[in-house]
Protein backbone atom coordinates (compact mmCIF):
# COMPACT_ATOMS: atom_id res chain seq x y z
CA UNK A 1 0.00 0.00 0.00
CA UNK A 2 2.68 2.52 0.89
CA UNK A 3 4.25 1.76 -2.48
CA UNK A 4 0.90 2.35 -3.90
CA UNK A 5 0.63 5.65 -2.35
CA UNK A 6 4.37 6.79 -3.30
CA UNK A 7 3.99 6.29 -6.95
CA UNK A 8 0.56 8.30 -6.62
CA UNK A 9 2.78 11.18 -4.98
CA UNK A 10 5.62 10.64 -8.07
CA UNK A 11 2.90 10.87 -10.55
CA UNK A 12 1.22 13.94 -9.12
CA UNK A 13 4.69 15.74 -8.87
CA UNK A 14 5.87 14.53 -12.42
CA UNK A 15 2.13 15.63 -14.29
CA UNK A 16 3.35 19.41 -12.52
CA UNK A 17 6.80 19.09 -13.56
CA UNK A 18 5.77 18.14 -17.06
CA UNK A 19 2.64 20.00 -17.48
CA UNK A 20 2.07 22.20 -15.24
CA UNK A 21 -0.82 19.89 -14.23
CA UNK A 22 -2.53 21.30 -10.51
CA UNK A 23 -4.74 19.06 -8.89
CA UNK A 24 -8.20 20.56 -9.33
CA UNK A 25 -10.54 22.46 -6.48
CA UNK A 26 -12.64 18.99 -5.99
CA UNK A 27 -9.51 16.71 -5.88
CA UNK A 28 -7.97 18.57 -2.96
CA UNK A 29 -11.39 18.67 -1.43
CA UNK A 30 -11.66 15.23 -2.02
CA UNK A 31 -8.25 14.21 -0.43
CA UNK A 32 -9.06 16.86 2.43
CA UNK A 33 -12.10 14.58 3.18
CA UNK A 34 -10.60 11.58 3.03
CA UNK A 35 -7.24 11.66 4.60
CA UNK A 36 -5.59 12.25 8.24
CA UNK A 37 -3.86 14.73 9.19
CA UNK A 38 -0.37 15.61 8.05
CA UNK A 39 -1.00 12.93 5.47
CA UNK A 40 1.58 13.29 2.38
CA UNK A 41 -1.12 13.96 -0.07
CA UNK A 42 -2.51 16.48 2.19
CA UNK A 43 0.85 17.88 1.78
CA UNK A 44 1.19 17.87 -1.92
CA UNK A 45 -2.48 19.53 -1.91
CA UNK A 46 -1.56 22.23 0.29
CA UNK A 47 1.91 23.06 -2.05
CA UNK A 48 0.33 22.41 -5.05
CA UNK A 49 -2.44 25.16 -4.20
CA UNK A 50 0.23 27.55 -2.41
CA UNK A 51 2.03 27.79 -5.67
CA UNK A 52 -1.41 28.06 -7.52
CA UNK A 53 -2.36 31.33 -5.11
CA UNK A 54 0.75 32.81 -6.21
CA UNK A 55 -0.29 33.15 -9.61
CA UNK A 56 -1.30 36.29 -11.21
CA UNK A 57 -4.91 35.93 -12.66
CA UNK A 58 -4.10 35.33 -15.97
CA UNK A 59 -1.46 32.20 -14.94
CA UNK A 60 -4.81 30.91 -12.53
CA UNK A 61 -7.06 30.78 -16.05
CA UNK A 62 -4.05 28.95 -17.68
CA UNK A 63 -3.69 26.23 -14.47
CA UNK A 64 -7.58 25.36 -14.83
CA UNK A 65 -8.65 27.26 -12.39
CA UNK A 66 -10.70 30.75 -11.46
CA UNK A 67 -9.42 33.58 -9.32
CA UNK A 68 -12.56 32.74 -7.44
CA UNK A 69 -12.29 29.18 -6.88
CA UNK A 70 -8.82 29.84 -5.22
CA UNK A 71 -10.18 31.93 -2.89
CA UNK A 72 -13.13 29.68 -2.12
CA UNK A 73 -11.34 26.31 -1.85
CA UNK A 74 -10.36 27.66 1.61
CA UNK A 75 -13.64 28.45 2.59
CA UNK A 76 -14.97 24.71 1.80
CA UNK A 77 -12.05 23.20 2.65
CA UNK A 78 -10.65 25.04 6.39
CA UNK A 79 -8.06 22.81 6.77
CA UNK A 80 -6.12 23.47 3.84
CA UNK A 81 -6.08 26.95 4.75
CA UNK A 82 -4.29 25.79 7.37
CA UNK A 83 -1.71 23.65 5.40
CA UNK A 84 -1.43 26.45 3.30
CA UNK A 85 -0.79 28.99 5.83
CA UNK A 86 1.88 26.30 7.61
CA UNK A 87 3.89 26.51 4.08
CA UNK A 88 3.84 29.92 4.02
CA UNK A 89 5.04 29.91 7.23
CA UNK A 90 7.78 27.90 6.07
CA UNK A 91 8.87 29.56 3.21
CA UNK A 92 9.32 33.10 4.65
CA UNK A 93 12.78 33.85 4.53
CA UNK A 94 14.04 31.42 2.24
CA UNK A 95 14.53 31.37 -1.08
CA UNK A 96 11.46 29.16 -2.55
CA UNK A 97 12.41 26.23 -4.52
CA UNK A 98 10.09 25.64 -7.21
CA UNK A 99 7.83 22.82 -6.65
CA UNK A 100 9.10 20.55 -9.30
CA UNK A 101 12.34 20.81 -8.27
CA UNK A 102 11.77 18.97 -4.59
CA UNK A 103 12.33 15.94 -3.66
CA UNK A 104 9.68 13.11 -4.10
CA UNK A 105 10.81 11.46 -0.96
CA UNK A 106 10.14 14.08 0.70
CA UNK A 107 6.26 13.57 -0.21
CA UNK A 108 6.73 9.40 0.40
CA UNK A 109 4.95 7.68 3.25
CA UNK A 110 7.66 4.83 3.44
CA UNK A 111 9.77 4.70 6.44
CA UNK A 112 13.37 6.10 7.25
CA UNK A 113 15.57 3.79 5.88
CA UNK A 114 13.40 1.62 4.06
CA UNK A 115 14.05 1.12 0.05
CA UNK A 116 13.40 4.74 -2.39
CA UNK A 117 12.18 3.85 -5.71
CA UNK A 118 12.87 7.84 -6.49
CA UNK A 119 16.26 8.07 -4.38
CA UNK A 120 17.77 11.50 -4.91
CA UNK A 121 15.31 12.21 -7.82
CA UNK A 122 13.29 15.72 -7.73
CA UNK A 123 9.49 15.90 -9.60
CA UNK A 124 11.64 16.85 -13.10
CA UNK A 125 12.97 13.03 -13.03
ZN1 LIG B 1 11.11 7.88 -0.84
Amino acid sequence: MDELTDLIMASLGSAYARYKTYPSATDIATVYNCSAHGSRLRKYMARAYQVLAGLEDGDIEGAGWTAEEVDEVVTEVPALFKDFRAWNRKSKGVESQELSEELVCSYHVHGVGEKCLSEGLNFRG
